[in-house]
């Protein structure tokens, strides 16, 4: 079998954590083609043949591969799909834009944030929430595949795979680049972090939420909310984590002010070490924390700052 793996690329780099957990799922079903694509992907392309696995590495570079339009990678990898049975990438931001209309395009379904390959046509993802896992036997004769990272282990370097550069499908100009706005920061990204510090509505406001920040820095981690914390404007959305934000499993995540509705632990249950600090001891998130402190967040986040 032969398999599609699309590289997460950004700004030309590659995003080594999450290609490198999509190849190992990847593995399974076969020999490994990883595409790298973007205005610049060449540097991302010689990451990714170090990666242990990968067969073979195709380079797309071409100007209406960048600014992350996903009509001009969907038509890019429609276009080799003749050559693969399986077409997969981890589940990123980017990706969940991209291989849907890579499925409609071929025709077939979309087996999304799939965490676990039984064989070649079937595969075990998370639906409600979370709160089921169901297996999925496709029919189609091309499966269109994204892995949910976090619970797949990165692939290990060593690799030495052959470099190909190829050119860029026809551009469907059905999108075009405007600009982006990007929120600069220093702490590590949210989905790849060791420790991520999460603060909820329990916070009060914006200008607390530099509690959560505080002790985040402190610790070197990344900041995440709920989607309360976000609604009510105490936390950008890029930071949600849950069923409608981004999906994380740290080594430790501490839970500030949050509840623990399933929506929240969707994105957050398989963390390794949960840590909540919530004021009700009857609070749900309590029921998936290893550590609880119940206690009022402006006593006990401040303390455990200046304790760090
Ligand atoms: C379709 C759908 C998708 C959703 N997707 C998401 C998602 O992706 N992510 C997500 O997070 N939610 C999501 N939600 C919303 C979810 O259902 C909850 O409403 C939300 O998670 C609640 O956020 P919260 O825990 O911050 O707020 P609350 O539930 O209001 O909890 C606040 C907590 O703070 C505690 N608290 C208050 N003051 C203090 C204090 N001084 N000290 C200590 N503790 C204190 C309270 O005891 C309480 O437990 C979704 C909902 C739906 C319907």
């Amino acid at each position: 079998m032969a398999v599609l793996l699309l590289a997460e690329v950004n700004n030309g780099e590659l995003a080594l954590d999450a290609t490198a957990k999509a190849v190992t799922a990847a593995k399974a079903l076969g020999d490994v083609t990883v595409l790298a694509a973007g205005a610049s992907a060449a540097a991302a392309g010689e990451a990714a043949a170090k990666i242990d696995g990968v067969a073979k590495v195709l380079v797309a570079e071409d100007a209406s591969l960048g600014h992350r339009l996903a009509e001009p990678t969907a038509a890019l990898i429609v276009s080799l799909a003749g050559d693969f049975d399986h077409i997969v990438a981890p589940a990123t931001t980017d990706a969940k834009n991209v291989m849907p209309r890579v499925a409609a395009l071929l025709d077939v379904m979309v087996i999304s944030d799939a965490t676990e390959v039984v064989d070649a046509d079937t595969f075990v993802r998370p639906i409600y929430a979370g709160n089921a896992m169901q297996t999925v036997k496709s029919n189609d004769a091309k499966k269109v595949i994204t892995f949910r990272t976090s619970t797949f282990d990165a692939a290990g370097e060593g690799g030495s795979a052959a470099v190909e550069s190829i050119g860029a499908a026809d551009n469907p100009g059905l999108s075009e680049w405007v600009e982006d706005k990007v929120a600069e920061s220093d702490r590590p990204e949210l989905t790849s972090a060791g420790v991520v510090v999460s603060g909820g509505r329990g916070v009060g406001s914006e200008e607390d939420f530099a509690l959560i920040e505080k002790l985040a820095d402190k610790l070197g981690a990344a900041v995440g909310a709920s989607r309360a914390a976000v609604d009510s404007g105490y936390a950008p959305n890029d930071l949600q984590v849950g069923q409608t934000g981004k999906v994380v499993a740290p080594e430790l995540y501490i839970a500030v002010g949050i509840s623990g509705a399933i929506q929240h632990l969707a994105g957050m249950k398989d963390s390794k070490i949960i840590v909540a600090i919530n004021k009700d001891e009857e609070a749900p998130i309590f029921q998936v924390a290893d550590f609880g402190l119940v206690a009022d967040l402006f006593d006990a986040v401040p303390a455990l700052t200046d304790a760090v």
